[in-house]
């Protein structure tokens, strides 16, 4: 188990991190989520090592994770990180730079594990390729892939498909997400995209202010968000006598005491999703069909 136990950390005065404490099960996936520059980056950071704690302590199992003013050498073999700037040897080819970190004493198992991993990330056609040739997504896939490569018990992600266009990006996620689980990988992983929570993660955790603003599964989180900004990381949603109430969760009725003038109204492949004016605050709403602009509807909250 990983035990994170009251760290706080602050880079020179500022604060960033204050009495966060958390526990990751062996063999789990939490999704530290939070907006630009709430401390998701830093948390992965400290979990490796890469810095000192201001106070707190971490553990993997027995092991305390110690940073630079302990550790000669920065983080620990039985760990991970695959950071938003990914290094690599651009002058070798990608299945080199996946190799890198296995055994030659096994040529074969070196191979066998190699091709696996190229699998994984779909970079089979390019393992002979000089890294430095590849976008910058391409380039991403061969960082997970190398990370993945010495099979370590915890995988820290950072936003690990930011730069992996559209066309790519399901499956991929599908694929690293289902080896890290097959091969019982611990991981943490910091994304803003929903899509790298909801259906992989056990648990999630936001960041905000310094602190943990919620925690729980994302089925609790999505379904009783407690403050806008969880809610804000689902999707669009209102604040309506003080409740969160999902676009998704408004209904167009025949008659009620919510009328709304429509204003604006947005394809979004399979519904629209609609601006409209309830008593002089703005609300959204999902429907089937585009909404005729000015003309008044009537709500209910489902
Ligand atoms: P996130 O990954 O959630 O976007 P970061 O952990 O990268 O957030 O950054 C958290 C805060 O710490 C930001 O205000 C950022 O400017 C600051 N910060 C990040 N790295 C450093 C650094 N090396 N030195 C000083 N401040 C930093
Ligand atoms: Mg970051």
């Amino acid at each position: 188990m990983l035990q994170v136990k009251n760290i706080t950390f602050s880079y020179k005065k500022a604060k960033i991190l204050k009495n966060i404490s958390f526990n990751v099960k062996a063999g789990e996936q939490l999704a530290i989520i939070g907006e630009s520059g709430s401390g998701k980056s830093t948390l992965l950071k400290l979990l490796y090592g890469e810095f000192d704690l201001d106070s707190g302590h971490i553990f993997w199992k027995d092991t305390e994770i110690l940073g630079p003013k302990y550790n000669l050498v920065v983080g620990y073999d039985f760990m991970k990180y695959v950071a938003q700037e990914f290094d690599l040897m651009p002058f070798t080819s990608v299945a080199e730079n996946i190799g890198a970190f296995l055994s030659n004493f096994y040529p074969e198992e070196k191979q066998e594990r190699t091709k696996e991993l190229l699998e994984v990330v779909e970079l089979t056609d390019f393992a002979k390729v000089k890294v430095k040739t590849l976008s910058g997504g391409q380039k991403q896939r061969v960082a997970l892939a190398r990370a993945l490569a010495k099979q370590p018990e915890i995988m820290l992600l950072d936003e690990p498909f930011g730069h992996i266009d559209n066309f790519k990006k399901q499956t991929l996620r599908r694929n690293v997400f289902k080896y890290l689980k097959e091969k019982n990988i611990t991981c943490i992983v910091a994304t803003h995209d929903k899509e790298d929570v909801l259906g992989f993660a056990d648990n999630m955790m936001v960041l905000n202010q310094n602190k943990i603003e919620a925690e729980g599964t994302p089925e609790t989180l999505f379904n009783n968000p407690e403050t806008p900004l969880v809610a804000s990381f689902f999707g669009e949603f209102n604040v309506i006598n003080n409740e969160i109430i999902y676009a998704h969760q408004l209904k167009l009725v025949d008659d009620s005491d919510l009328k709304a003038v429509v204003k604006r109204v947005y394809f979004k492949g399979n519904h629209y999703l609609i601006e409209a004016d309830l008593n002089g605050e703005l609300v959204f709403f999902q429907h089937e069909n585009p909404l005729e602009i000015d003309k008044t509807y009537c709500l209910l909250i489902a």
